[in-house]
């Protein structure tokens, strides 16, 4: 397929090309500027598709059902109302939820999103039954549904067998782990979970809370015992010190901050701005949609503003729509969430000529602030149009 007269955002910079061709091999992206026949998209800007790189699309069926009380009363993943929903509900309920959600991000431009999926191998296998016959990628991470107290982190207490075996269930079919975080498990434990030879990440230093319990209960850091897994990634970092985030920096592919909902959370504002200058590499993830909609057109935006409002410092859009797509590419370290030659062919054809975004002086802050799912003409996945047309 040759896609003639585009607008692109190209490469890992999201060079700005104001007209070119560019062709589709199969489901990866192949060269700029062949000529000959081809879909005439005069009006269009391709852009990366979204990876969402932090979902709990599961509690999809309790969206706004708690909105006030702690962070724990709300998703602690042991006492948190969120458990008590998705325990109480049909596994028929909650997929044909998970399948809205789906639905609702590819609308969106999300092309890719990477979950952190509760219940075990029964948790993982629910979600592939909803992503059946569904175009958006997913990297599904699961987990063992077993939290040591205490005393057991303290007597750094080992994973049961049991739980090694329903470890070993969970990664057959996952694309691999999500850990809740480093406060529910020994460092026996974590160092366990970091012989997974599949995808490793964890939540850390969400809230000052959890930075204080570990601090109290282990006289380390939360994210010094979060990196005993080894994760490719960590997940918030909002309450992270400067030592926390050099370490990070050397020893995970990045970290994927939340803002909204932290902010949803009363639990502040990450400072990704920070997190770059110390050499981290910065994702962007809407966490759970109990919480937060999956929308990263809104998540730019907020990150933008809230950044530039707290801060009183600007930031190039650009840098946000990276942390969306490029960012978000490399932390998977997969040939995605980049244009360029050879990298699935995963992209959203904006409307330049959309009511919201003409004339669109500046392609970076046109859709990290004013673009919405109005201003999408269609969606690509691997090379296909799965959503709007040409
Ligand atoms: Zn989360």
């Amino acid at each position: 397929m040759l896609l003639k007269n585009l607008s692109i955002l190209y490469g890992n910079d999201l060079q700005y090309l104001r007209q070119s061709n560019l062709s589709i091999n199969g489901d990866k992206f192949g060269k700029l500027g062949l000529a000959g026949k081809g879909i005439d998209c005069e009006g269009l800007l391709l852009i990366p598709g979204f990876i969402n790189m932090h979902t709990h699309i599961g509690d999809s069926i309790a969206k706004d059902a708690t909105l006030t009380g702690s962070v724990d009363s709300k998703i602690h993943p042991v006492l948190g109302a969120k458990q008590r929903i998705l325990r109480q509900s049909l596994p028929d309920h909650l997929v044909s939820f998970m399948k809205n959600t789906c639905h609702s991000m590819i609308r969106k431009g999300i092309t890719t999103f990477v979950d952190f999926r509760e219940g075990g191998p029964d948790g993982v296998a629910l979600l592939r039954k909803a992503l059946k016959d569904l175009p958006i990628r997913a990297f599904i991470l699961g987990r063992v549904e077993t939290y040591q107290d205490k005393t057991q982190l303290q007597q750094n207490q080992r994973l049961s067998d049991e739980s090694k075996r329903t470890l070993a269930n969970v990664l057959r079919i996952s694309d691999g782990i999500g850990l809740s975080g480093a406060n529910e498990n020994s460092d026996s434990s974590l160092k366990f979970f970091s012989k997974s030879k599949k995808i490793r990440a964890i939540h850390s230093s969400e809230t000052k809370q959890s930075m204080t319990y570990s601090k109290k209960i282990t006289k380390k850091t939360e994210t010094e015992r979060a990196l005993l897994v080894k994760p490719h990634f960590l997940v918030h970092m909002t309450y992270a010190g400067i030592s926390d985030l050099k370490n990070a920096s050397k020893k995970s592919r990045g970290i994927v901050v939340c803002p909204r909902a932290n902010a949803s959370l009363a639990e502040g504002i990450p400072n990704f701005e920070l997190m770059s200058k110390i050499g981290c590499r910065v994702g962007i993830g809407t966490d759970n949609v109990m919480i937060n909609s999956p929308d990263m057109f809104r998540e730019m935006d907020y990150l933008w503003k809230t950044h530039m409002g707290l801060h009183q410092k600007r930031i190039d859009p650009k840098e946000i729509l990276k942390m969306a797509t490029v960012n978000a590419g490399l932390i998977l370290n997969r040939k995605m969430g980049s244009i360029k030659t050879g990298f699935l062919a995963d992209g959203i054809f904006i409307d330049k000529h959309s009511l919201d975004l003409e004339p669109m002086h500046n392609p970076y802050a046109s859709i990290v602030q004013r673009a919405s799912e109005s201003s999408i003409s269609a969606v690509m996945i691997g090379g296909k149009i799965i959503h709007g047309s040409l």
